[in-house]
């Protein structure tokens, strides 16, 4: 339903998995713009990755300061990728389609800073493998809907999630939860009056009742009406992990 309603969403590797690695480092506490743009300075600077593995955590800082937290994320893309050349020789983890999904998330998880959301995208979005990789949006939203529970950890929920979606709508479903969390299940004033799943969401009276409270009667007071299609200003789907053109 949400699919629908948000997307399609164009499912297709961007980004090789050392590639889609960085830039998950470089997307985290970060916005979808500055970190692709981040990314694009970093790959104009150093030319290819095996140049950055090489280079000095200063030049690295410097190339990606546009993007925000440079000073902790440049030692950090340092540290990763020789780490990567020290246990496989390369940057080229192809290799990880050939394992399993656990092993291959097993194998991403011993780097540096990679926990299981990072190991999730890198192998859903670049190596189309059904990792579910939970973000601070997907697990508001699964939590609203009681898709899981209200003391689930977030390292948790990713295991719940990925047994519950089917493998072949792992992408879809990131992607629609995702534009869902953005655009209508906002952590602050969820819109459950624009809602498209408000009729099965558990949480729908809890949550239009705390809404109406903080809004104090200052504006027109939500009827009871779901379901209607969404009004609010659609800027069309939102598709995290794009890399600048
Ligand atoms: S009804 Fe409200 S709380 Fe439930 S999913 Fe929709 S926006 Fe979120």
């Amino acid at each position: 339903m949400m699919t629908k309603q948000y997307g399609p969403f164009k499912e297709e590797p961007r980004l090789d998995p050392a590639h889609e690695l960085v830039f998950t480092i470089l997307s985290q506490h970060t916005s979808d713009i500055n970190s692709a743009r981040a990314f694009g300075y970093l790959m104009d600077q150093f030319g290819s990755l095996e140049a950055v593995a090489q280079g000095g955590v200063a030049e690295i800082e410097a190339a990606i300061s546009p993007g925000g937290l440079a000073k902790v994320k440049a030692p950090r893309i340092k540290l990763v990728l020789s780490r990567i050349l020290e246990l496989n020789g390369s940057l080229n983890l192809s290799f990880l389609q050939e394992m399993p999904l656990k092993e291959a998330k097993a194998w991403l998880r011993q780097l540096p800073g990679i926990g299981p959301k990072s190991a999730g995208i890198i192998l859903n979005f670049s190596l189309g493998m059904p990792a579910m990789a939970i973000d601070t949006h997907i697990f508001r939203v699964c939590q609203r809907l009681r898709f899981i529970g209200p003391k689930v950890s977030l390292n948790k929920a990713h295991e719940i999630m990925e047994a519950k979606v089917p493998p072949e709508d792992v992408f879809q479903f990131h992607v629609a939860i995702i534009n869902h969390g953005r655009k209508v299940c906002k952590a602050q004033r969820p819109l459950c009056g624009e809602c498209i799943v408000a009729e099965e969401c558990p949480s729908r009276t809890k949550m239009m009742k705390a809404t109406e409270f903080k809004k104090s009667g200052k504006t027109a007071r939500l009827k009871n009406g779901v379901n209607k299609p969404l009004t609010t200003k659609d800027s069309g789907p939102i598709m995290p992990h794009v890399p600048a053109e």
